[in-house]
């Protein structure tokens, strides 16, 4: 069964005025649409085809070797996207609450350390990729991290609970080259009791 791109769990302007209502229809209705009708394409007929897409980012090396960078590429911003859009709302952002961000607190001092740390992982991916808050796979720690492209923490056997975009198509029409300006703005937004139901799972 072909995977189906997600409704937004919210309308287009519901995260104004941190992100806007044009950049947000594009990025789901172009960018997140593309790669999952690259993804589909990829993987029709193969025995990929009705697997789950954490369980195909979790085996890359599973993936035929004349997909496997489609099925990375696309299948990554498949599931990067969906998370996405479920870690942001309209009234969101503020200190963390539950489990999480007593975890978070004990983790990296305080939830200001820890802003300072995560935006420094987005400002610091050079290009592409994504900023990320985990659950690292072998010690059970919450750490901070960054991916290339549209690599995702799953496939490195960690547990991603927080993610932010940091391709330009995430922020360019507003914020033009501020990264880190959108990325302020990205703290306003967080649904931490999305974050905590990820990290309780
Ligand atoms: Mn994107």
């Amino acid at each position: 069964m072909a995977f189906k791109l997600p409704e937004l769990p919210y309308s287009y302007d519901a995260l104004e005025p941190h992100i806007d209502a044009r950049t947000m229809e594009i990025h789901h209705g172009k960018h997140h649409n593309g790669y999952t009708t690259k993804l589909n394409s990829a993987i029709e007929g193969t025995d990929l085809d009705g697997k789950s897409i954490e369980s195909i980012l979790g085996d890359l090396n599973a993936v035929p070797d004349n997909i496997r960078t489609a099925v990375r590429n696309n299948g990554g911003g498949f599931y990067n996207h969906k998370l996405f859009w479920q870690l942001m709302k309209g009234d969101g952002g503020g200190a963390p609450t539950h489990d999480v961000g007593t975890a978070i607190t004990d983790t990296f001092g305080s939830y200001d350390e820890f802003k300072a740390k995560f935006k420094a992982a987005g400002t610091g991916q050079f290009g592409s990729g994504w900023g990320w808050l985990i659950v690292n796979g072998n010690t059970g720690k919450l750490e901070i991290t960054s991916t290339a492209n549209q690599d995702n923490p799953i496939s490195q056997g960690h547990k991603p609970i927080l993610g932010v975009d940091v391709w330009e198509h995430a922020y360019y029409l507003h914020y033009q080259n501020r990264r880190g300006d959108y990325l302020d703005h990205f703290f306003e937004v967080i649904n931490w009791d999305f974050v905590n139901e990820l990290y309780t799972a």
